[in-house]
């Protein structure tokens, strides 16, 4: 964000606008609206911005820029058609610590208006940082239909019964819960429909009831493989609510970014070789903590939460502890992957199933284990490859998997930054180490990853012809 936003207290306090031109009036008239004391100067002015001045409204200066006109002021609007004097208030404006707003020149402007959805007393402003003014007013339309015209009412009863409420709500749970009814519920109906005095009664009569006390819980959640649009709808209305969440290393920023506010987030991630991070048994502990206080805690999860989640142990663990919990599935990395890549993992000519495997075998996997890996006509889906491929594609191949089976490696799989790389399974370590796949990376082996080429619609493609193939090793059994 290159901008801090801000809304500014300009009640009775002094703002200049340079220039006298339909541009000028707009901001005045903005500037009025909010109860700022305003002068004009300029040579030449608009009828409006001339009856303004005469009815006392707004002090008018009938000549050109002066640099004493900056004395005394907080704000500086230049709305003048002429850069160089522009330019020159600019620069005046700012050596005097001034904030100046320059019509349509982010360059010369140290703050920017926003586009402005009002339902005062609550206020949303969107700006692109003075960049793109239009496509800003653009996501304003679209925003203003989200909200009706009840919402402003709705905020200014809940300011007047704020204090109320939080007598009655000491709880922050209980107080959301509260807010939450009253944005959703009989109260906005009323308002919706021009009811205002229902409206409050429904308030003070919910308002008198004693709520129930909060009792903590903990939502397992799969927050998927990254691109935040794969949330479940469960899994966000999880995370408007949580007070507390405990998330995995692999949960992408994006949508951490769309949690509540102020719910404390915690990464207990676990990376290997870096010992700071948390162990299974402090995720434990902290679950238990938060939720015995009551609290709502989501374990946010990459992927799925069954799959190579830990989620049943977690489980285990709250049930013997008897704390209350949910679980939301998420998409798992073999789905994304196999989707974003345009891999589907069974086809009626190629693969009638799918295997979820972890690349990291214990020492008890039988010869068997591995013969029916290797069997045709099956999806494999590796999940924490990346640093096996040394010895894996080899080990297929040594028990009867074709070497030119295809696969696809799928790195960062579903995110902006996805590379998918093809190729045949003798290949593989070579062509994986060439182009530097790291992990998160996702392997596909089997004949449906040979229509990823084909069927790409998302993100980078590299093919095996791409690089100089050396072949692999077959392992020894
Ligand atoms: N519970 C998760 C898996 C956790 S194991 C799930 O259901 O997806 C971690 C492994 O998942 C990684 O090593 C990688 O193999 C895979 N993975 C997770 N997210 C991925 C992504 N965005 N792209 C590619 N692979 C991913």
């Amino acid at each position: 964000m290159r901008l801090f936003p801000l809304f500014a207290d300009l009640k009775g306090r002094r703002v200049l606008v340079v220039g006298g031109g339909a541009v000028a009036e707009r901001k005045v008239k903005s500037l009025l609206a909010c109860g700022a004391a305003v002068t004009v100067g300029a040579p030449e002015a608009t009828t409006e911005l001339q009856q303004l001045h005469e009815q006392d409204v707004i002090q008018f200066i009938p000549r050109g820029f002066e640099p004493d006109w900056l004395n005394d002021i907080w704000l500086v609007v230049a709305a003048t058609d002429d850069k160089a004097t522009n330019r020159l208030i600019a620069g005046l404006a700012t050596e005097k610590r001034l904030f100046i707003n320059v019509v349509d020149d982010p360059e010369l402007s140290t703050f920017q208006v926003p586009s402005i959805v009002d339902r005062s007393p609550l206020t949303i402003a969107i700006s692109s940082s003075g960049h793109a003014p239009v496509l800003a007013r653009r996501v304003r339309e679209r925003i203003e239909t989200l909200f009706d015209h009840s919402l402003g009412p709705l905020v200014a009863l809940a300011a007047k019964y704020r204090t109320a409420i939080r007598q009655s709500r000491p709880n922050m749970r209980s107080r959301r819960e509260f807010y939450d009814w009253l944005l959703d519920g009989p109260v906005a109906g009323a308002l919706r429909r021009q009811q205002p005095l229902l409206a409050e009664q429904s308030l003070e009569k919910e308002l008198a009831q004693t709520p129930t006390p909060a009792k903590g819980k903990v939502v397992l959640v799969g927050a998927g493989p990254g691109d935040p649009g794969l949330l479940t709808l469960h899994a966000l209305r999880a995370l408007n609510e949580a007070d507390i969440i405990l998330y995995d290393r692999l949960v992408s920023p994006e949508i951490r970014e769309l949690a509540r506010r102020d719910a404390t987030q915690i990464c207990v991630g676990k990376t290997p070789g870096e010992n700071h991070h948390a162990t299974q048994e402090r995720i434990h502990q902290l679950m238990l903590e938060h939720a015995s206080k009551g609290l709502f805690v989501v374990r946010l999860k990459g992927g799925d939460a069954f799959v190579f989640g830990r989620g049943g142990e977690e489980l285990e663990f709250l049930r013997q502890h008897e704390i209350d919990y949910e679980v939301v599935p998420g998409i798992t990395a073999a789905m994304a992957c196999a989707a974003y890549a345009g891999i589907p993992l069974t086809h009626r000519d190629h693969a009638q199933s799918v295997r979820l495997s972890t690349a990291h075998f214990s020492k008890d996997t039988t010869p068997e284990d591995w013969a029916a890996l290797a069997r045709e006509k099956q999806t494999l889906a590796f999940y924490m490859g990346i640093s096996q491929l040394d010895w894996l594609p080899g080990r297929l191949i040594a028990h009867g998997r074709a070497a030119d089976t295809p696969f696809a490696l799928i790195e960062n799989g579903t995110r902006m930054n996805q590379r998918v790389l093809h190729g045949k399974l003798d290949e593989l370590a070579v062509q994986a180490r060439q182009h530097d796949f790291k992990s998160p990376s996702l392997l596909l082996i089997g004949e449906v990853t040979a229509l990823a080429p084909k069927l790409q619609w998302f993100g980078t493609s590299i093919a095996s012809q791409e690089v100089t193939s050396l072949p692999c090793e077959s392992t020894a059994l």
